[in-house]
């Protein structure tokens, strides 16, 4: 049984996100200040934290700072509030593997929770081929014409994303969708700096900016 820890402390959502996962098969610690949540976060007992970037005592960008400077893997949910674009990259950024912002439905954090809990298993076994370009999705490394390169866990996604969709337009919240987990447009360039940091790896012809409509891996 996977183990939740959910750092938030406004005890309403709390308990709801702690009774809804709980009814959905999951354990669920609720740590409802920054000090236990960070403790329960270093022990090394959960697989997933749902975490609320204000918290008294410590906020969430530190704890989770903190967690990822130490090497924890612990995956992270963050939940902050809509109307803060620079938190969610902030907090995308520091080492969150999506986000969520308040209000959310039940139904969609429960789905992204069990995707990211699923990223933690053997990974799908195989590669991705698309002239040249081989993506191995268990290692995650990607070759370049027999050369192989590292990428980042972000870096990974959206070369999976243009790799399953080859000679398809992608726009850029299609992009920010799929592979930021962001349902609006946080208006940073974030999507622009990935594409950039690919191309460097991949080779810059072959993602195509389509102007005013997005990008396509050749
Ligand atoms: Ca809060």
């Amino acid at each position: 049984m996977s183990r939740i820890l959910v750092a938030e402390d406004e005890m309403r959502i709390a308990s709801f996100v702690e009774k809804g996962l709980g009814a959905a098969g999951f354990a669920v610690t609720v740590a409802a200040d920054g000090p236990a949540a960070f403790a329960h976060a270093q022990s090394g007992q959960f697989d997933l934290m749902i975490l609320d970037i204000g918290l008294p005592g410590r906020d969430g960008f530190d704890i989770l700072r903190t967690l990822r400077g130490e090497g924890n893997p612990i995956a992270v949910i963050v939940l902050t509030a809509r109307d803060s674009a620079a938190d969610t990259l902030h907090g995308l950024e520091g080492g969150a593997d999506d986000y969520m912002s308040k209000p959310f439905r039940f139904d969609e954090l429960l789905a992204r929770v069990r995707l990211r809990l699923k990223d933690g298993q053997p990974g799908p076994v195989g590669t991705l081929r698309v002239r040249g370009l081989e993506l191995d999705l268990k290692t995650r490394r990607i070759s370049v014409d027999g050369t192989m390169h590292d990428l980042s866990a972000r870096e990974f996604a959206l070369a999976e994303e243009f790799m399953r969709h080859p000679d398809q337009v992608l726009s850029r919240e299609q992009l920010l969708s799929r592979v930021w987990g962001l349902d609006f447009d946080p208006g940073s360039n974030v999507v622009e700096v990935y594409v950039r940091y690919l191309r460097a790896k991949i080779g810059a012809d072959r993602i195509e900016t389509v102007r005013g409509m997005g990008y396509r891996l050749k």
